[in-house]
Protein backbone atom coordinates (compact mmCIF):
# COMPACT_ATOMS: atom_id res chain seq x y z
CA UNK A 1 0.00 0.00 0.00
CA UNK A 2 0.97 3.40 -0.94
CA UNK A 3 0.87 6.25 1.40
CA UNK A 4 -0.21 9.44 -0.52
CA UNK A 5 1.22 13.02 1.81
CA UNK A 6 0.87 16.13 0.10
CA UNK A 7 3.86 18.98 1.88
CA UNK A 8 1.68 22.26 1.70
CA UNK A 9 4.12 25.30 1.87
CA UNK A 10 3.70 28.64 2.15
CA UNK A 11 6.60 29.13 -0.17
CA UNK A 12 7.14 32.89 0.78
CA UNK A 13 10.41 32.89 2.53
CA UNK A 14 12.03 30.98 -0.87
CA UNK A 15 10.64 33.61 -2.36
CA UNK A 16 12.11 36.79 -0.79
CA UNK A 17 14.98 35.87 1.79
CA UNK A 18 18.05 34.89 0.21
CA UNK A 19 19.19 32.73 2.89
CA UNK A 20 16.21 30.54 2.40
CA UNK A 21 16.44 30.43 -1.04
CA UNK A 22 20.17 29.69 -0.82
CA UNK A 23 19.38 26.89 2.05
CA UNK A 24 16.11 25.29 0.20
CA UNK A 25 16.58 26.15 -4.01
CA UNK A 26 13.40 24.29 -4.69
CA UNK A 27 11.73 25.22 -1.58
CA UNK A 28 11.37 23.92 1.67
CA UNK A 29 8.01 21.79 0.88
CA UNK A 30 9.89 20.14 -1.80
CA UNK A 31 13.11 19.48 0.74
CA UNK A 32 10.33 18.12 2.71
CA UNK A 33 9.45 15.88 0.27
CA UNK A 34 11.97 14.53 -1.17
CA UNK A 35 13.11 13.17 2.19
CA UNK A 36 9.73 11.34 2.28
CA UNK A 37 9.96 9.96 -1.10
CA UNK A 38 13.06 8.15 -0.01
CA UNK A 39 11.06 5.77 2.24
CA UNK A 40 9.60 2.84 0.93
CA UNK A 41 5.75 3.36 0.19
CA UNK A 42 5.50 6.94 0.00
CA UNK A 43 4.45 8.75 -2.65
CA UNK A 44 4.79 12.71 -1.64
CA UNK A 45 3.76 15.86 -3.59
CA UNK A 46 3.79 19.47 -2.99
CA UNK A 47 1.32 22.23 -2.73
CA UNK A 48 1.49 25.86 -2.01
CA UNK A 49 -0.33 28.93 -0.83
CA UNK A 50 0.07 30.65 -4.13
CA UNK A 51 -1.72 27.83 -6.20
CA UNK A 52 -5.40 27.75 -6.52
CA UNK A 53 -7.19 26.85 -3.52
CA UNK A 54 -3.71 26.56 -2.16
CA UNK A 55 -3.30 23.65 -4.32
CA UNK A 56 -5.81 21.86 -1.75
CA UNK A 57 -8.87 20.87 -3.54
CA UNK A 58 -11.35 18.78 -2.21
CA UNK A 59 -10.89 15.91 -4.40
CA UNK A 60 -7.39 16.45 -3.52
CA UNK A 61 -7.58 16.25 0.14
CA UNK A 62 -9.89 13.24 -0.39
CA UNK A 63 -7.04 11.27 -2.10
CA UNK A 64 -4.05 12.98 0.59
CA UNK A 65 -3.45 9.95 3.60
CA UNK A 66 -1.40 12.62 5.17
CA UNK A 67 -0.91 16.25 5.06
CA UNK A 68 2.32 17.74 6.19
CA UNK A 69 1.54 22.04 6.73
CA UNK A 70 4.97 24.68 6.89
CA UNK A 71 3.94 28.19 7.35
CA UNK A 72 4.56 31.33 8.82
CA UNK A 73 4.73 34.88 7.37
CA UNK A 74 1.37 34.02 5.67
CA UNK A 75 -1.11 32.19 8.08
CA UNK A 76 -3.83 35.02 7.24
CA UNK A 77 -3.45 34.55 4.24
CA UNK A 78 -5.23 30.96 3.78
CA UNK A 79 -9.17 30.82 2.69
CA UNK A 80 -11.32 29.69 5.40
CA UNK A 81 -12.83 28.00 3.09
CA UNK A 82 -9.68 25.67 2.75
CA UNK A 83 -9.32 26.06 6.07
CA UNK A 84 -12.14 24.15 6.86
CA UNK A 85 -12.04 21.36 4.22
CA UNK A 86 -9.07 20.88 5.71
CA UNK A 87 -10.43 20.39 9.37
CA UNK A 88 -12.90 18.21 7.94
CA UNK A 89 -10.57 15.91 6.01
CA UNK A 90 -8.65 15.51 9.39
CA UNK A 91 -11.75 14.67 10.95
CA UNK A 92 -12.75 11.80 8.41
CA UNK A 93 -9.35 10.50 8.68
CA UNK A 94 -6.21 11.94 7.11
CA UNK A 95 -3.26 12.54 8.96
CA UNK A 96 -1.60 16.16 9.84
CA UNK A 97 1.60 16.89 10.43
CA UNK A 98 1.83 20.39 11.69
CA UNK A 99 6.00 21.66 11.41
CA UNK A 100 7.49 24.46 13.25
CA UNK A 101 5.85 28.00 12.95
CA UNK A 102 2.41 26.28 12.13
CA UNK A 103 1.55 25.95 15.38
CA UNK A 104 -0.36 29.48 14.30
CA UNK A 105 -1.84 27.60 11.31
CA UNK A 106 -5.09 27.94 10.76
CA UNK A 107 -5.64 24.64 10.69
CA UNK A 108 -3.49 23.66 13.90
CA UNK A 109 -5.46 26.72 15.49
CA UNK A 110 -9.13 25.27 14.69
CA UNK A 111 -7.98 21.79 15.59
CA UNK A 112 -6.25 22.12 18.85
CA UNK A 113 -8.97 24.88 19.95
CA UNK A 114 -6.62 27.07 21.74
CA UNK A 115 -4.18 29.78 21.50
CA UNK A 116 -0.83 27.85 20.90
CA UNK A 117 1.44 30.45 21.50
CA UNK A 118 4.72 30.41 22.99
CA UNK A 119 8.19 32.57 24.07
CA UNK A 120 10.71 32.16 20.72
CA UNK A 121 13.88 33.80 19.90
CA UNK A 122 15.56 33.55 16.79
CA UNK A 123 19.69 33.61 18.17
CA UNK A 124 20.75 30.30 16.36
CA UNK A 125 21.47 28.48 19.58
CA UNK A 126 21.83 25.14 19.74
CA UNK A 127 18.43 22.57 20.23
CA UNK A 128 19.00 19.20 22.25
CA UNK A 129 15.57 16.51 21.40
CA UNK A 130 15.84 14.22 23.95
CA UNK A 131 13.25 11.40 23.38
CA UNK A 132 10.70 10.80 25.89
CA UNK A 133 9.41 7.68 24.65
CA UNK A 134 11.59 5.08 23.34
CA UNK A 135 9.89 2.56 21.22
CA UNK A 136 7.76 5.28 20.16
CA UNK A 137 7.09 4.59 16.18
CA UNK A 138 7.87 8.22 15.57
CA UNK A 139 11.27 7.85 17.05
CA UNK A 140 12.19 4.58 15.93
CA UNK A 141 15.77 4.30 14.41
CA UNK A 142 16.82 7.41 16.86
CA UNK A 143 19.60 7.91 19.51
CA UNK A 144 18.22 9.21 23.12
CA UNK A 145 18.78 12.18 22.02
CA UNK A 146 20.17 14.53 19.02
CA UNK A 147 21.27 17.77 18.21
CA UNK A 148 20.58 20.87 16.04
CA UNK A 149 23.57 23.32 16.01
CA UNK A 150 21.50 26.21 14.99
CA UNK A 151 18.07 26.42 16.12
CA UNK A 152 15.98 29.21 16.56
CA UNK A 153 14.19 28.57 20.26
CA UNK A 154 10.52 27.86 21.49
CA UNK A 155 9.72 27.81 24.95
CA UNK A 156 7.35 26.64 27.35
CA UNK A 157 4.81 27.93 28.40
CA UNK A 158 2.92 26.49 24.89
CA UNK A 159 -0.71 26.95 24.69
CA UNK A 160 -1.54 23.45 23.83
CA UNK A 161 -4.34 20.82 25.44
CA UNK A 162 -2.59 18.19 26.76
CA UNK A 163 -1.56 15.79 23.90
CA UNK A 164 -1.90 11.98 23.72
CA UNK A 165 1.68 11.37 23.92
CA UNK A 166 5.00 13.53 24.41
CA UNK A 167 7.38 11.83 22.35
CA UNK A 168 10.35 14.36 22.41
CA UNK A 169 10.82 17.30 24.70
CA UNK A 170 13.59 19.68 23.38
CA UNK A 171 16.13 21.75 25.41
CA UNK A 172 17.83 25.14 24.15
CA UNK A 173 20.95 26.70 25.03
CA UNK A 174 19.56 29.91 26.43
CA UNK A 175 18.10 27.52 29.03
CA UNK A 176 14.38 26.70 27.80
CA UNK A 177 12.59 23.59 27.39
CA UNK A 178 10.21 22.75 25.18
CA UNK A 179 7.91 19.91 24.50
CA UNK A 180 8.78 19.56 20.30
CA UNK A 181 6.93 16.11 19.13
CA UNK A 182 3.44 16.14 20.71
CA UNK A 183 0.51 13.30 19.01
CA UNK A 184 -3.10 14.10 19.20
CA UNK A 185 -6.43 12.47 17.55
CA UNK A 186 -9.13 14.76 16.05
CA UNK A 187 -11.83 12.99 14.82
CA UNK A 188 -10.56 10.08 12.99
CA UNK A 189 -7.11 11.72 11.98
CA UNK A 190 -4.08 11.45 13.98
CA UNK A 191 -2.37 14.84 13.85
CA UNK A 192 1.67 15.41 14.84
CA UNK A 193 3.10 18.52 15.68
CA UNK A 194 7.34 18.75 15.34
CA UNK A 195 9.06 21.93 16.60
CA UNK A 196 12.26 22.33 14.86
CA UNK A 197 12.18 23.96 11.13
CA UNK A 198 13.09 27.44 11.29
CA UNK A 199 13.58 28.80 7.49
CA UNK A 200 17.39 29.88 7.94
CA UNK A 201 19.00 27.13 9.26
CA UNK A 202 19.44 23.69 7.44
CA UNK A 203 17.47 21.99 9.60
CA UNK A 204 15.43 19.99 6.59
CA UNK A 205 18.36 18.46 5.72
CA UNK A 206 19.36 16.81 8.95
CA UNK A 207 19.66 13.01 8.78
CA UNK A 208 17.60 12.72 12.48
CA UNK A 209 15.07 15.29 11.05
CA UNK A 210 14.23 13.76 8.17
CA UNK A 211 14.28 10.05 9.92
CA UNK A 212 11.32 11.62 12.53
CA UNK A 213 9.38 13.08 8.65
CA UNK A 214 9.99 9.68 7.50
CA UNK A 215 8.64 7.80 10.91
CA UNK A 216 5.97 10.58 11.19
CA UNK A 217 3.73 9.80 7.79
CA UNK A 218 3.73 6.33 8.37
CA UNK A 219 2.65 7.24 12.51
CA UNK A 220 0.17 9.44 10.90
CA UNK A 221 -1.33 7.47 7.88
CA UNK A 222 -4.87 5.69 9.18
CA UNK A 223 -5.62 2.99 6.88
CA UNK A 224 -9.08 2.59 7.43
CA UNK A 225 -11.80 3.96 4.96
CA UNK A 226 -12.28 7.68 5.31
CA UNK A 227 -15.26 8.52 7.09
CA UNK A 228 -18.06 10.16 4.51
CA UNK A 229 -19.62 13.05 6.38
CA UNK A 230 -17.30 13.51 10.18
CA UNK A 231 -19.79 16.05 10.96
CA UNK A 232 -23.26 14.45 10.39
CA UNK A 233 -25.39 14.59 13.85
CA UNK A 234 -28.77 12.31 13.05
CA UNK A 235 -31.40 12.18 15.26
CA UNK A 236 -32.53 9.10 16.52
CA UNK A 237 -36.05 8.65 17.11
CA UNK A 238 -38.17 7.13 19.43
CA UNK A 239 -39.36 4.29 17.44
CA UNK A 240 -35.44 3.28 16.24
CA UNK A 241 -34.65 3.33 20.11
CA UNK A 242 -32.75 -0.52 20.68
CA UNK A 243 -34.57 -0.96 23.21
CA UNK A 244 -38.17 0.03 23.63
CA UNK A 245 -38.91 3.21 24.84
CA UNK A 246 -41.98 5.71 25.83
CA UNK A 247 -42.39 8.79 25.08
CA UNK A 248 -42.23 11.56 28.28
CA UNK A 249 -42.57 14.80 28.54
CA UNK A 250 -42.56 17.86 26.16
CA UNK A 251 -40.11 19.02 23.49
CA UNK A 252 -38.74 21.02 21.29
CA UNK A 253 -38.66 19.53 18.09
CA UNK A 254 -40.84 18.31 15.56
CA UNK A 255 -40.65 14.76 14.08
CA UNK A 256 -37.72 14.88 11.15
CA UNK A 257 -36.94 18.12 11.83
CA UNK A 258 -33.05 18.86 11.60
CA UNK A 259 -30.67 19.54 14.75
CA UNK A 260 -29.52 23.16 15.36
CA UNK A 261 -25.92 24.23 14.39
ZN1 LIG B 1 10.88 29.93 12.94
Amino acid sequence: MTINAVVWGENVHEQTNKVVADLYPKGMHQAIADCLNAADGVNATTATLQEPEHGLTKERLAQTDVLFWWGHAAHGDVADEVVERVVEAVWSGMGFVALHSAHFAKPFLRLMGGPCNLTWREAGERERLWLTSRNHPIAAGLPDYFELENEEMYGEPFGVPEPLETVFISWFQGGEVFRSGLTYKRGAGNIFYFRPGHETYPTYHDANVQTVLRNAVKWAHNPARRIANPTDAPNTPVDQALEPIEERGPRLHKDGEEGYR
